[in-house]
């Protein structure tokens, strides 16, 4: 699996690190930062998947295809 992650829309809630702490790093204001490029192990898949749905403000996308990913490069 692999996301990414808007910090333009990022309020800083939090709630992202909470469901998923190997993959979303916490700076001092809250606001976070994706581990691993966003390449999400499947172990903590399922933890990623429930971040994306309680992050408030939709920052965090799973990308699903080739060109997706390769557009993050
Ligand atoms: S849940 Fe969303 S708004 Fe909150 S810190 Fe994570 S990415 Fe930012």
């Amino acid at each position: 699996m692999k996301i990414k992650l808007d910090r333009t829309k990022c309020d800083g809630f939090g709630a992202c690190a909470r469901w998923a702490p190997e993959t979303f790093d916490l700076d001092d204001w809250g606001y976070v930062s994706l581990t691993h490029a966003g390449n999400v192990a499947p172990e903590h898949e399922d933890g990623v998947r429930r971040a994306l749905l309680d992050c408030p403000v939709h920052a965090i996308t799973e990308l699903h295809t080739v060109a997706e990913v390769d557009a993050t490069r």
